[in-house]
């Protein structure tokens, strides 16, 4: 087993990564930008470095700097969290060339499902349904107007290189494809240096299901079931639940056998989630992410399996210690983003948190990096927390998420929490009946409402 960790992120999944290691008697290493010297994990950790200033390119994206702080402190393995290194291709590399263990899979996975249109080649070879649209990059807007005509307007242009919904842009017709071609690969272009393209037919009224999946280095392979994270906004989840209301028990065994018989097939180590959409009683294959998910907890919450632990587990060669039939699902899980945000026109909040109270009792957990006078600096993602219970059925959940959003007091800074609970007070939402567009559907009727009110 590892003796020491380093952790190359920072918020609350640092924290929760420190969280974990300090349960297995490992000893933890936080790098840290000069914004986050203050940071909760940094704090917690048995040791901290410095590793630059606060602009991430220069800290969290800084490779040259991570390593030498893994070999100053002595550390045996590098964990990248979420975002930033996490699905770095190079970073794995030379993590591992330089004699540390990279918390995750090997380089060729991670570059094989970081392009989209790779990984999409290689679950249709698996098996995966697809959603309809072009065998690989397109490379101008005429041939995209040839696939755009065969799968049928809208369609939808995306980054191969794409996350975090950039780089994505919708064409409702033939008029609409040439300008939405070169605005996708622009973006694509500045936010990941890579302006390559693909197309996808858009789908009107899907539902974003994904199956967590874990494999270690003997050819064990399992699924934990899936999260329904159809509750978005510009394309990024603002709640997640499981189980998903909209599947049967059939089509939950189906997808997930599908989804861990593909990670068996890849020889996949570590954690990993396969993204679908669901339209119609059918799945199509989005994408591979090879990482921790943001909306873990819930699988962890109905599961009673500690995914982090059980990343590291695999990582350090361990064998899975379960087997398909070993995992029960229990009960039904609930997850609140907490972002820094106004909850109306979700510009972004940073800033001192004068009051800070987190709810409690069984079955509600808090994951979240936030104390009383903390600042939430203004130069990274906005997410500050994550609100998450658990109980019996999906009803009770709500009903203790009501509660808990309730009693949860941030003060100082904006924060989505008014947004939620509005949500929750949706019937719709209630009765577990929505899709990808339900939320923004929602916001639009909201503003349309009080533009009236004002005139
Ligand atoms: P990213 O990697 O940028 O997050 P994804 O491919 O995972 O991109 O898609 C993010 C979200 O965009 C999905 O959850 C879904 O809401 C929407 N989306 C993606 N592809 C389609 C599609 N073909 N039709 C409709 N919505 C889509």
């Amino acid at each position: 087993m590892f003796h020491k960790i380093l952790i190359a992120n920072r918020g609350e999944i640092a924290l929760r990564i420190v969280r974990a290691c300090k349960e297995m008697d490992i000893e933890t290493v936080v790098v840290h930008s000069t914004a986050d010297a203050n940071g909760m994990a940094v704090r917690m950790a048995d040791e901290s470095v410095c590793i630059g200033p606060t602009p991430s390119r220069q800290s969290y994206l800084n490779i040259p700097a991570i390593l030498t702080a893994a070999a100053l402190t002595n550390a045996d393995a590098i964990h990248p969290g979420i975002g930033f290194l996490s699905e770095n291709e190079e970073f794995c590399r030379m993590v591992e060339e330089h004699g540390f263990t990279f918390i995750g899979p090997t380089p060729d996975h991670i570059a094989k499902m970081g392009d989209k249109a790779v990984a999409k080649d290689t679950m249709r070879a698996l098996g995966l349904p697809l959603i309809p649209g072009s065998p690989g990059i397109v490379k101008n807007a005429e041939e995209g107007l040839k696939i755009a005509k065969d799968c049928g307007f809208p369609v939808l242009i995306k980054a191969v290189a794409g996350g975090g919904g950039k780089g994505m842009k919708i064409a409702r017709s033939e008029e609409e494809l040439k300008s939405a071609f070169s605005m996708a690969s622009t973006e694509a272009k500045a936010a990941f240096g890579n302006g390559d393209v693909y197309i996808e037919k858009y789908l009107s009224h899907p539902r974003h299901i994904e199956i967590q999946v874990i494999g270690d280095t003997h050819g064990n392979a399992v699924h934990l079931g899936e999260r329904d994270c159809s509750i978005q906004r510009s394309h990024q989840k603002v709640i997640e639940e499981c189980p998903s209301p909209a599947l049967s028990p059939e089509q939950r065994n189906y997808i997930g056998e599908l989804a861990a018989e593909c990670v068996r097939k890849m020889e996949y180590r570590g954690v990993g989630t396969m993204e679908f959409l669901f339209e119609d009683g059918k799945f199509y294959f989005l994408e591979m992410n090879t990482r921790l998910q943001v909306e873990h907890p819930i699988t962890e919450m109905i599961t009673g399996i500690d995914l982090v632990h059980e990343q590291i587990m695999v990582a350090a060669g361990h064998p899975l210690a379960f087997k398909q039939q070993d995992i029960r699902f229990s009960g039904h899980a609930v997850e609140c983003r907490l972002n820094a945000e106004h909850p109306e026109t979700f510009v972004p909040s940073p800033g001192k948190i004068t009051r800070y109270h987190a709810p409690g009792c069984p079955g509600v957990r808090v994951d979240s990096a936030l104390y009383d006078g903390y600042t939430v600096p203004p130069s990274y993602d906005s997410l500050v927390g994550k609100l998450i219970v658990h109980a019996k059925t999906r009803e009770d959940a709500l009903m203790r998420m009501e509660r808990a959003l309730s009693e949860c007091i941030i003060e100082g800074i904006h924060t989505n929490i008014p947004l939620h609970l509005r949500i929750l007070q949706e019937p719709e939402f209630r009765a577990g009946q929505y899709n990808i567009h339900w939320l923004e559907k929602l916001l639009n009727k909201h503003k349309e409402a009080s533009k009236k009110v004002a005139s």
